[in-house]
């Protein structure tokens, strides 16, 4: 899922160079915030499925609803759960807010079965109970009005301008406010059909295959939704209201047919919506070829719009704001990594949210100018470096705003990716990846943060311990001091790290440097494993600038500062960086003095003129901003001696 506000982070990062803030997302009700431990663990098992005693695998899910937006958000719902007994029981279990009226509960024959609820938890009792392993079917008939109280909106009535809407998005802890379900992150329904009667000018959207599209009478449209890959509760959605619809196609490698990407978009927006979601297919080209084929490749994919404030990669169909972009790489690449494998706990929404984050600037780096991706992860970074604490690791799961924190599950996550692909390079990486979207136990399953270590592990061969601890657990990030000195022919770069948050006393990070000079460069990498530290390098050219990072492979806020002692020597002055890519270039003195000085352009005319007040120095940072690009002549009084220099600006 992505919400429009940490949409608008990375739109305002392309568009203005700066961003808005992610707001936090709603918050749920006090009660339920709490810290770590057994008592978050009691907390959120009861949010999650109300500590419902299920007591059994389930296999299969076929749900009818009657709704009509026209009418209002008030529905009926008839949905039979087949599933596999675990052991001997008197009950089966199923989560349903108390809020929904249940009308009769019946068995595999019809015959009516008894039932009992207490808060959001529901039993069904049949007279002899159940065997362990037993195949069995239970069907729950029910209506009502259905709260939205925490979380995104679970099931939402509104309006798109030009029209009623009905949309679901459970997420995390929703399924239960709308339909008798078992909500849970141990256990997928391996089939599902979804059966929406609905009025005849109106259309619904879910997930799966469209196998039935028919008008039963004056008012009645049904229309009914077949999937036949395991899927999580959370995953289940139907979108309600008067769509436009249109099916785009997606080439994929080694297949004959194409796959359908189809639409349900609100009318007003057809035209521009048909341009737009064009843009997904070359992206799911990329997944499909990158990773492992698309996850559900026999069926579909698919955007239905809605009007929450962002995207929901709703299995097969994901529910999207609008068809800008990045939402769309976002919600497409969840349907790997969430849909496909899904976080096995809350607190490992990262292996959703970061990996979709990550594969948006995957996108970005494949399908679009190199400019443009290292933009972004830039962007990224000063986004999460924006505050010294925090980690990928959610501490409170049951605040729903913390556990999808734009800053820190999200790019955090994403950035976390980044450098272990750096860590173990680029195959080791990918093939990590495809061991944990084809592993036997997470494939259309379930994943910990411990198996993407796991498949990591197995694919590097490297031990990835104290990586995964730094960066999952840890938090914060290291702020990063260089200095360098040449003289002669040797180079002295002294390294000093700050780590801002006590969580983590030392990072191990990689520290990339590359120096210039006198038209030459020369790339260092170096892996300090102290706070403190230097080495000498002998070079074969003089050195003014030195850029940390330059190909942007590290999580940590740097600042860099350097002297050339043989320039500085030889002259009484020393210009640099020059020529300069910046809008400032800084004057070295030999000896400290009162300097002025007088700019003149290429034509002679002076456009500037300062001085340092009567104070004397050995270093002035002169501002260019305002002036064209070209060369520049610079005359610097000491007091004694005018000197000139030419600086040229790019
Ligand atoms: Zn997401």
């Amino acid at each position: 899922m992505l919400e429009l506000c940490e949409m608008r982070f990375l739109i305002g990062l392309m568009v203005l160079g700066l961003w808005v803030l992610p707001g936090s997302a709603q918050e749920l009700p006090d009660e339920f915030i709490c810290k770590e431990g057994a008592h978050a663990e009691r907390q959120l098992s009861r949010r999650n499925n109300s500590g419902v005693k299920h007591g059994y695998l389930i296999n299969y899910n076929r749900c009818k609803w009657w709704v009509n937006p026209i009418k209002g958000p008030y529905f009926q719902g008839d949905v039979l759960a087949a599933f596999t007994v675990i052991e001997n029981t008197d009950s089966v279990g199923f989560d349903l807010s108390s809020n929904l009226k249940v009308d009769r509960v019946y068995g595999k024959n019809g015959d009516l079965l008894t039932y009992r609820r207490s808060g959001n938890q529901m039993y069904v009792f049949k007279p002899l109970g159940w065997k362990a392993g037993e195949q069995d079917s239970v069907g729950i008939v029910y209506q009502g009005n259905p709260t939205n109280g925490g979380g995104f909106g679970y099931f939402v009535h509104d309006n798109h301008m030009k029209g009623p809407i009905v949309h679901t998005l459970s997420e995390p802890y929703g399924a239960q406010y709308w339909w008798p379900c078992k909500q849970s992150l141990h256990d997928k329904i391996d089939s599902l059909d979804i059966w929406v009667y609905t009025d005849t000018s109106l259309k619904a959207a879910s997930n799966g295959l469209l196998v039935r599209n028919e008008v039963l009478n004056d008012s009645q449209r049904l229309m009914v939704w077949k999937h036949r890959y395991p899927i999580v509760t959370y995953l289940v959605a139907i979108a309600v209201t008067n769509y436009s619809e249109y099916t785009q196609y997606a080439n994929l490698l080694g297949r004959a047919k194409p796959l359908p990407v189809q639409n349900f978009v609100f009318p007003q927006f057809r035209t521009d919506a048909e341009r737009e979601t064009k843009d997904v297919l070359p992206m799911l080209r990329l997944f499909d070829s990158l990773f492992v084929p698309y996850p559900f490749v026999e069926e579909k994919y698919g955007h239905a719009q809605f009007t929450w404030g962002g995207g929901m990669e709703h299995q097969t169909m994901s529910f999207m704001v609008n068809f800008s972009y990045d939402l769309m790489a976002h919600e497409l690449a969840h349907q790997w990594f969430g849909n496909m494998v899904t976080c096995g706990t809350w607190q490992d929404l990262w292996l959703n949210e970061g990996f979709a984050t990550y594969l948006t600037e995957l996108v970005y780096e494949y399908l679009r100018p190199k400019q443009e991706g290292l933009i972004r992860l830039r962007g990224m970074r000063s986004n999460v470096t924006g505050n010294d604490g925090g980690s990928v690791f959610p501490k409170d799961t049951l605040n729903v705003g913390g556990l999808f924190n734009g800053r820190l599950t999200y790019t955090k996550g994403a950035w976390v990716l980044h450098m272990l692909r750096d860590k173990v390079g680029d195959s080791a990486f990918f093939e990590g990846c495809r061991m944990y979207l084809r592993g036997k136990n997470t494939t259309y399953g379930f994943a910990k943060t411990a198996d993407l270590q796991w498949y990591m592990e197995k694919s590097s061969g490297r031990n990835l311990d104290t990586f995964f601890k730094q960066w999952y657990y840890g938090e914060g990030f290291p702020y990063v001091k260089i200095n360098w000195k040449q003289k002669g022919d040797e180079l002295t770069i002294q390294y000093n790290q700050m780590p801002s948050h006590n969580s983590v006393p030392l990072w191990y990070i990689k520290v990339p440097m590359l120096v210039k000079g006198n038209g030459k460069e020369r790339f260092i990498l170096w892996e300090p494993n102290a706070l403190d530290a230097s080495m000498k390098l002998k070079m074969d050219f003089q050195v003014d600038t030195m850029i940390f990072d330059p190909y942007v492979k590290v999580l940590a806020k740097a600042s860099v500062g350097g002297i050339n002692l043989n320039r500085v020597q030889q002259m009484p002055f020393e210009l640099f960086p020059n020529p300069t890519g910046g809008n400032v270039f800084t004057i070295y003195a030999r000896n400290a003095s009162v300097i002025s000085m007088e700019i003149y352009n290429g034509i002679g005319k002076k456009v500037r003129e300062t001085n340092t007040g009567g104070r004397s120095t050995n270093q002035v940072t002169v501002s260019l901003e305002g002036l064209s690009a070209g060369p520049y002549f610079i005359r610097l009084n000491d007091g004694n001696f005018v000197y000139s220099y030419k600086v040229i600006k790019n």
